[in-house]
């Protein structure tokens, strides 16, 4: 193989979900084509990845200051969901099961990735709370022992902050289970279920 071509594939593989496999087929498909999809993709990328940064406020990505959750005044304040990646947003959003504010942290913490504390998008979560009038704080972290133990950290460092509801989702979320791997079906049930921590 092409030693440029075998980079290319590499590159792909790394991706979530990218296998060897599909991304042979996604770099030969992209280096046959004639009608300049390889290099369309190449600009896109560049200029939107150039663009693109964490919201300020709770983490999801956006081009602005603050991203559309944050600025779209119909979604309810009080309740906000904790989750690890952006991309658990778009499982949530996916379902419509959630209609209030979301919040980003970016990472568990675990002595294998060497993820602490700070690496943690969490410094302004007290901040948040007292400004969108948050009562509720739902986490939907993956269901690991360190899913569980972030959660145990983030609830001790808002302690002293009186009248807020921890929960979590119920069962349905498999141990282990990541949560773009939930059907909407079960993401609504886990939901709906969630318990008081
Ligand atoms: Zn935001």
């Amino acid at each position: 193989m092409n030693p440029k071509i075998e980079k290319l594939i590499k590159m792909f593989a790394r991706l979530p979900r990218v296998g060897n496999r599909a991304a042979t087929r996604i770099v030969l498909s992209l280096l046959t084509d004639k009608t300049g999809r390889a290099s369309a993709l190449a600009t896109t990328l560049a200029e939107v990845s150039s663009v693109i940064h964490p919201c300020q406020n709770c983490g999801v990505l956006t081009d602005g200051d603050l991203c559309d959750f944050c600025r779209d005044t119909s979604r309810e304040n009080g309740s906000l969901c904790i989750v690890r990646d952006v991309s658990d947003v778009f499982t949530f959003e996916k379902s419509s099961v959630f209609h209030g504010r979301y919040h980003v942290i970016g990472g568990v913490l675990s002595g294998v990735t060497g993820t602490t504390p700070d690496d943690l998008n969490i410094k302004n979560l007290p901040q948040r709370i007292t400004d969108e009038n948050i009562t509720e704080i739902i986490f939907a972290l993956p269901n690991t022992i360190e899913g569980k133990t972030t959660a145990n950290y983030i609830m001790a460092t808002l302690d002293d902050i009186e009248n807020i509801t921890f929960t979590e989702l119920a069962s349905g979320v498999p141990l282990g289970g990541e949560l773009d791997y939930l059907d909407d079906g079960t993401l609504t049930l886990a939901f709906g279920g969630r318990k008081k921590l």
